[in-house]
């Protein structure tokens, strides 16, 4: 990650640009790509082996009650940082008119066509997010990394029924979805091999494509701002680790380290997933039965970095514009940051998009939208990696609490941990 830091920074002051847009900038594609190409194998092998290991249905339903309850606690706390954050540092006050000015003239044209695309998301009917778990054609969200939720809903229904079945036509199945868990598992380590020349590239390209620095400097006090929030975060998650499993800071860390910097380098919580799962499960002693479940369903509905982003985002764009907040106008924002980081795919830039449907749902003026997010949108990158990172630490985060729960937390360190644990 240094070096491909490094190696842009060289390169663009060189003169370099196209050459690393053109002969690096693929191998990081091929890095993201490879992830993604097997995240939804990935869900599905150990999601349906996770369920036909479970003996009874009961253990699994108060698995999945505990991880959407405690997803959804995380995320009001997320956004209740951000809230607090913002109110103390005041980011939106520290913006001249002239950078006003000159962010509009560079970005006006782009935040204008992510409004489109909000809008477009925005017609949809409050129940949208239900009819979307439902899929009319399992191939069809199978093919699409969008669909995971899907994907989802479709593989719990198959591993309910497969222990519904007599046990002599469950066990072929079982073993068959076995041995494929144990493929794709091989499949995340030989990958793994490779991210280091991934993060290379996609670091490397990122500095080169980056083109105002100036303007972070402009709007420095906002990103501090989403910075610390988010560094609170983490240490919310520290705390949490500690007092209810009782892992070190140092355990943890080390255990979800390499999945935060793919996190970091990607941008993407779905493409980082693969990785996530198998620090999870083989770093941080959360049984299987458990991470392949709350960890996807964490990659697509839990992002506390996005949902405190949005809530920072959209006080300080307030205050900027000089936009009054009520404190009604306040409660709106928490709840639909909530729910907006629910509704954000696990991709870059997402949560930007979800950003202008709060500012929405506060009646923010539509002449001053394009403003706010020509604003936001100068620093977004770099946020956004930082934001991802939030995610999956907090996606992590929920499997050991949930595991600890139900009695599914091992040791790492011992080893056959997990084999004891199967037994109970
Ligand atoms: N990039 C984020 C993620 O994949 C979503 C966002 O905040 O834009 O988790």
């Amino acid at each position: 990650m240094g070096l491909g830091i490094v190696f842009g920074i060289l390169m663009s002051y060189l003169g370099y640009n196209d050459f690393v847009t053109d002969w690096i900038s693929p191998f990081g594609t091929i890095f993201i790509s490879l992830l993604k190409m097997i995240a939804i194998p990935l869900i599905v092998a150990s999601l349906i082996k996770g369920i036909s290991d479970l003996e009874d249905i009961a253990k699994f339903s108060k698995i999945g009650i505990q991880t959407i309850v405690i997803y959804v606690i995380t995320t009001v706390i997320a956004v209740s940082i951000g809230l607090t954050v913002v109110h103390i540092i005041n980011p939106g006050n520290a913006v001249s008119e002239s950078t006003i000015a000159d962010i509009l003239d560079r970005n006006g044209a782009e935040a204008d066509s992510k409004i489109s695309t909000a809008a477009m998301t925005k017609d949809q009917g409050p129940l949208q997010f239900i009819e979307d778990l439902v899929p009319s054609n399992v191939f069809g969200a199978l093919s699409d990394n969008g669909s995971m939720l899907k994907v989802i809903f479709f593989v719990v229904f198959f591993g309910i029924c497969l222990l519904l079945i007599k046990k002599e036509h469950r066990d072929p199945l079982h073993n068959f979805f076995v041995g494929l868990n144990e493929v794709i598992l091989k499949m995340v380590d030989l990958i793994m091999l490779y991210a280091p020349y991934g993060v290379f590239a996609l670091l490397a390209n990122l500095v080169v494509s980056t083109t105002n620095p100036d303007l972070f400097i402009a709007l420095g006090m906002y990103a501090l701002t989403v910075v610390l929030g988010l560094l609170l975060m983490l240490g919310f998650y520290l705390i949490i680790v500690k007092t209810i499993t009782g892992r070190s800071p140092g355990f943890f860390f080390k255990g979800i380290g390499p999945a935060q910097l793919v996190a970091f380098s990607t941008s993407s919580s779905a493409a980082t997933l693969p990785v996530t799962m198998e620090r999870v499960e083989e770093h941080l002693g959360v049984d299987e039965e458990v991470a392949s479940f709350v960890c996807p369903v964490g990659a697509t509905i839990n992002m506390d970095g996005t949902s405190l982003y949005q809530a920072v985002a959209a006080v300080f764009i307030a205050q900027a514009l000089g936009f009054d907040l009520s404190i009604g106008m306040i409660a709106t924002i928490l709840a639909t940051s909530v729910l907006a980081s629910i509704g954000s795919a696990a991709v870059p830039g997402a949560g930007l998009i979800m950003l202008i449907i709060v500012l929405q749902s506060i009646n923010f003026p539509a002449d001053k939208l394009a403003i706010g997010i020509a604003m936001v949108m100068a620093v977004d990158r770099p946020l956004d990696m930082l934001r991802t990172v939030i995610n999956i630490s907090g996606d992590a985060t929920v499997s050991m609490v949930v595991a600890k729960r139900v009695g599914k937390l091992g040791d790492p360190n011992v080893k056959d941990w997990d084999d004891n644990y199967q037994k109970g």
